[in-house]
């Protein structure tokens, strides 16, 4: 029997060769694989079966053409995606990505996570994610609505509530989901839950708008008080200010944090005496300008441009909740000559490899992404049931079952990263857990 090292090293490369041009892909893949040697250990069936082989292979990848006509009367092609990862605990689940930089590899890295990430929730959920490299920003009502319609069309084969079920990501909010939604229904004339974060008045879930941010603050709250700590009078820097990034705003100050930087992709604002969410959500959701247009409405504040110099303000709490590697060593180093004591990835893989090292080296507490932003999915699931059944929870109802799951998550992926050898190493803890329900699925369900 090879060495775990080895198994995992080969599993690598071969991950390497099949998807060059993916470093995204890899990282994602090589950070789950890195964590587990011991279960390898305890598990030479894993190696007999060649799971991780088969765990880093999506079963679908689809790739296809979105025509569209501009307010020009132009016509425009942009390129779908949807990758179906892994069904072996449930349907495939998660969002839609419309954004320049979405390629296959960003989709995948994306859908891999979310396996693991839906794993963690404790509920039947598979791993999908899927989206273009459609640029919503500057768009037209009009011009949403027909790229939205021109994917569906496309799209609306290959999803379905006990099939596969999307949802929103970066650049696919309220409004998208209504108009991929509406067209789903239009060509199918089916009305069932095939996408989630729908509007309140067409099937959508109370608390699922805010869940993702909520959650992640719920599962800080539970690390904190582990280590005898809370939010309370903590200094908070957010970065983005999209769906995560503002409810993950408004439960830190709920919960008694002073959020005083907040960004988009051009740059970020410093309010010393804490971020106006009603400002920011009157800029982003109403009025979707960026978000330097903050200075207009508190002339105290300060604007500078270049989002990545959000990480250089000197907070207790550091919430990448914008994108992918938006904090490198250098600004985790910055961090940490700062004295952040924590930091709660909202976004999927917010933080470098590198990035994590210097805040595990300097024993800052570190939540990642798979499980402290999982709140998000498991709130779509949970409007999934509510489909199925037929039946409308209120906010209260689904805010107390998403805190039960984070604080859940937490406990177990602490739990198993003890159990492993890992105390403390969330990183490794959610990998583990989120790796293993999935892995014991598909011993079940025989080579597939
Ligand atoms: P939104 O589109 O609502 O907001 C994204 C925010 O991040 C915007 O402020 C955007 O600024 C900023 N941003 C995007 N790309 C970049 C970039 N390259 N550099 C700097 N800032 C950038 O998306 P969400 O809030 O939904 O998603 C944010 C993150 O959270 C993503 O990583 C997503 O995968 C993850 N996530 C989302 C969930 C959800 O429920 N929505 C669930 C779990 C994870 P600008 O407007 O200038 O582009």
């Amino acid at each position: 029997m090879k060495a775990p090292e080895q198994v995992i090293g080969d599993v690598m490369e071969q991950v390497i060769k099949r998807n060059p041009n993916e470093p995204e892909f890899h990282q994602a893949v090589l950070e789950v694989l890195e964590s587990l040697t011991p279960v390898i250990e305890r598990h030479p069936e894993f190696v007999e079966t060649n799971i991780l082989h088969r765990i880093v292979e999506p079963e679908r990848q689809l790739i296809f053409r979105v025509p569209w006509v501009d307010d020009n009367g132009r016509v425009q092609v942009n390129r779908g995606f949807r990758v179906q990862f892994n069904s072996a605990i449930g349907p495939y689940k998660g969002g839609l990505r419309f954004h320049p930089s979405v390629n296959l590899g960003i989709i995948k890295f994306l859908g891999f996570e979310q396996t693991f990430k839906n794993s963690l929730t404790g509920l039947p959920i598979g791993g999908g994610k899927g989206g273009s490299d459609f640029d919503p920003k500057g768009k037209s009502d009009n011009e949403i609505m027909s790229f939205c319609q021109s994917f569906m069309t496309e799209l609306y084969r290959y999803v379905g509530a006990d099939v596969d079920v999307p949802a929103g990501d970066i650049g696919v909010g309220a409004r998208e989901v209504g108009y991929l939604y509406g067209q789903y229904k239009r060509i199918t004339t089916l009305y069932h839950g095939v996408f989630t974060g729908k509007g309140i008045s067409y099937g959508g879930s109370l608390a699922r708008k805010e869940a993702t941010g909520y959650g992640l603050l719920y599962f800080l709250e539970e690390m904190l008080k582990d280590y005898g700590q809370s939010l309370k009078g903590k200094t908070a820097v957010i970065s983005g200010s999209g769906n995560v990034a503002i409810y993950a705003a408004e439960k830190a100050q709920q919960l008694g944090a002073l959020v005083v930087a907040m960004s988009d992709s051009n740059g970020y604002i410093y309010d010393p005496d804490g971020i106006k969410l009603d400002t920011i959500k009157q800029i982003k959701e109403v009025e979707r300008k960026r978000i330097k247009v903050y200075r207009e409405h508190h002339p105290s504040a300060q604007y500078h441009e270049g989002s990545k110099g959000i990480w250089t303000v000197k907070c207790d709490l550091a919430l990448p909740c914008a994108t992918q590697n938006e904090i490198d060593e250098e600004s985790a180093r910055i961090l940490v000559a700062n004295g952040v004591m924590a930091v709660g990835e909202g976004a999927n893989m917010p933080s470098t490899p590198e990035a994590i090292k210097v805040f595990q080296d300097n024993k800052v507490l570190f939540t990642p992404a798979k499980a402290s932003n999982a709140g998000g999915v498991a709130t779509s699931a949970l409007e999934m049931t509510q489909n199925s059944m037929r039946l409308a929870w209120t906010f209260e109802e689904v805010d107390a079952k998403l805190k039960d799951i984070m604080v859940r998550i937490y406990r177990q992926t602490s739990q198993v990263a003890k159990e492993y050898g890992f105390e403390g190493d969330l990183v490794k803890g959610a990998n583990i857990a989120g790796f293993l329900k999935v892995a014991d699925a598909m011993m079940a369900q025989g080579i597939v």
